[in-house]
């Protein structure tokens, strides 16, 4: 993407480095729009002025003035706690990612059937009814607790699920699996995706009981993307989008950026990526960027992924 001065610009700038142009993402065109000149305004969501400082543009029909990301937020935290301010704008962030890979993808993003609910609960904050808020999606709504923006409760529940990953994009990439289940898998591809993935409407309470009580099956990582995924075929389903979405999120970056031609071959193309990614990460001390193994039964079950989204991708 560029600015009007020819410039380069990311997906998260609100302004031009070199020009000072304001910049606002239009999710509409895909594409980030540029002030005419430098001062002279440019239609920007309402939440640009709060803490979340959004850069997407306005829908012109939204009452309040809110991008389509932001008008999908339903419940936010309290903003009298100072510390919710900069939850917010995490989860908002996340959530304008999450909304970018669903319109790359095509999928239909319709804000009063997908909408947010980022919730504390009384571990972070005693003023609230909630003794309990479980990050997880129900009929559309999607429930974020709102603490897992904070980098310490996160890691502490990271290695308390003995996770190798917890981040909020994940987590919103999770949860629209669990949504668009219900959009995308219809009587005609139904028995092919319970043949790879098992059947969902199995007892979700009773499997997950077990799961945290007996933890995963020994052998979860020949045929599961984490242990998580193996504790039900809605959970493996879950899993397996969020990972194909971290997948094409990140090839697509690699393209923008000249590191790799285009192309429809996403495992080949991916796995030559993430190996050097990887080297890199290691080279700076850090961990691994994409610290997962891609056998052959979990290829299979993204495949079916990238299958059932270009069904139905419009
Ligand atoms: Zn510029
Ligand atoms: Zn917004
Ligand atoms: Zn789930």
């Amino acid at each position: 993407m560029q600015c009007r001065c020819g410039q380069q610009v990311y997906f998260n700038n609100d302004s031009c480095v070199h020009c000072g142009r304001l910049l606002a993402f239009d999710p509409h065109e895909l594409a980030m729009q540029s002030e005419e000149a430098p001062g002279s305004g440019l239609p920007t969501c309402a939440n640009r002025r709060t803490a979340v400082r959004c850069n997407w543009t306005p829908v012109p029909a939204n009452e309040h003035g809110y991008c389509l990301s932001c008008a999908m937020s339903k419940t936010i935290p309290t903003l009298s706690k100072p510390k919710n301010h900069d939850r917010w704008r995490k989860l908002e962030a996340a959530k304008r990612r999450l909304i970018l890979d669903l319109l790359l993808l095509g999928l239909p993003v319709d804000e009063s059937r997908l909408q947010f609910h980022f919730k504390e609960d009384r571990r972070t904050n005693p003023d609230v009814s909630d003794y309990h808020v479980t990050t997880g999606h129900s009929s559309g709504a999607i429930t974020i607790n709102a603490a897992e923006a904070d980098e310490v409760f996160r890691e502490e529940m990271r290695q308390a699920m003995n996770e190798p990953w917890r981040t909020l994009l994940g987590h919103m990439r999770h949860e629209s699996g669990h949504y668009y289940f219900t959009v995308l898998v219809t009587d005609e591809n139904l028995a092919e995706v319970r043949g790879l993935f098992g059947d969902e409407s199995q007892d979700y309470d009773a499997a997950l009981r077990r799961h945290y009580e007996n933890g995963p099956r020994a052998d979860w990582s020949s045929t599961y993307i984490s242990a998580y995924a193996s504790s039900h075929p809605a959970e493996d389903w879950a899993e397996c989008w969020a990972h194909y979405l971290h997948i094409r999120a990140v090839l697509q970056v690699a393209v923008d950026a000249g590191l790799l031609p285009d192309g429809n071959n996403w495992y080949e193309r991916f796995i030559e990526l993430v190996l050097s990614l990887n080297e890199i990460m290691r080279s700076l001390g850090l961990p691994d960027a994409y610290p997962f193994v891609l056998t052959e039964p979990v290829v299979r079950k993204i495949e079916m992924v990238h299958r059932v989204i270009a069904e139905r991708a419009v």
